[in-house]
């Protein structure tokens, strides 16, 4: 049976440089990806913190990434990866339809998009309810929609909606956005943008398609609705680990529990990237990362 040195679970930044670094350091490595190599900044429409690159699309980055590590000699592998096994001390990675066996494993499964939990949220999903604008804002030119949230990302969206819609509502639970000011500043100028502050979505309207939103106001618990076709939800990013829980620890959001070493409860596994504890989420930290468990789990290689 084919054994691989690092079996690599997600193709975001994190996973994609791990297996940069594990080839290069002469190991043979794979990579699973159950969506779209390049993980979240696959979707972001510029990325101008990356080091040493003033700006680039988040799509060319990922391809470049992904073509470093596939002439490093790196194989890839487009499945979700379901569960993680040790059986007598070899790392079973296991998709749908077959089990693969590494020496070593390395989670960067990253984070999900947060969900509302509301009436019609899931049924309306590719209906009018999206959690990505960059990739769904285009289906919305001359309309009106709605953005959930008070972070960057939302901010970002309500921006980049407002080049395509005829108005956008920016919805957000406080009256202070989290995001940075500056982008406040620029919605603040744009004549479609709308902010409503102090409010929640209590629930989706439409039955086939998203036709407005039932709001509610936190202060004076007043409800109002309002007529929109889409409504993209930028509350915030979730981990989604509960399939390793039964082989690393994990924290009590469920986050892989590891320190700045990528090191995990279990000796054979590191964790890199937005999935782990972690202070800072970012596209540099998770590169870092990469590299940190990559070299981690070649250290283990030769030790063991
Ligand atoms: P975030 O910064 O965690 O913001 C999430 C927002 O959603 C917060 O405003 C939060 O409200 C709100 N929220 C959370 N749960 C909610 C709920 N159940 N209902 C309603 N609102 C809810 O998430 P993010 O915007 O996705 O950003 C994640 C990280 O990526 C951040 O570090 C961000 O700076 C970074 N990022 C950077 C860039 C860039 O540098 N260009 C772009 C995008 C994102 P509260 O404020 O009340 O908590």
């Amino acid at each position: 049976m084919k054994m691989y040195d690092i079996g690599i679970v997600g193709g975001g930044a994190a996973g994609m440089t791990a297996a940069v670094y594990g080839q290069r350091a002469g190991k043979r490595t794979i990579i699973f990806e159950g969506t779209t190599f390049g993980g979240q900044i696959a979707s972001s429409l510029h990325v101008e913190n990356y080091p040493g690159i003033a700006s680039i699309s988040g799509a060319e980055f990922s391809f470049a990434l992904l073509k470093q590590a596939k002439d490093q000699g790196a194989e890839t592998k487009q499945a979700q990866v379901i569960d993680i096994k040790e059986i007598d001390g070899v790392m079973v990675i296991q998709t749908a339809d077959e089990k693969i066996s590494c020496k070593t494993v390395i989670i960067a499964s990253g984070v999900t998009p947060r969900k509302l939990g509301i009436p019609k949220e899931r049924e309306l999903i590719g209906a009018g309810v999206s959690y990505c604008a960059t990739c769904d804002g285009a289906f919305f030119r001359g309309l009106d929609v709605a953005v959930n949230g008070g972070g960057n990302t939302a901010l970002e969206d309500a921006e980049f909606l407002s080049n395509y819609c005829n108005r956008v509502y920016l919805i957000h639970r406080r009256d202070a956005f989290r995001g940075e000011e500056s982008l406040v500043e620029v919605l603040r100028g744009k004549e479609n943008v709308e902010f409503v502050l102090n409010s929640t979505i209590k629930e989706i309207v439409g039955e086939t398609e998203v036709t407005g939103l039932v709001l509610v106001n936190k202060e004076t618990e007043a409800e109002s609705t309002i007529d929109v076709s889409g409504v993209f939800v930028a509350i915030g990013q979730v981990p989604d680990n509960e399939r390793f829980g039964g082989i690393v620890s994990l924290d009590s959001y469920g986050f892989v529990l590891s320190a700045e070493d990528c090191m995990t409860s279990h000796p054979q596994i590191f964790a890199a990237g937005d999935c782990r504890t972690k202070e800072v989420r970012q596209l540099t930290t998770a590169a870092a990362d990469g590299a940190v468990a990559a070299l981690a789990a070649c250290k283990y290689l030769a030790f063991r």
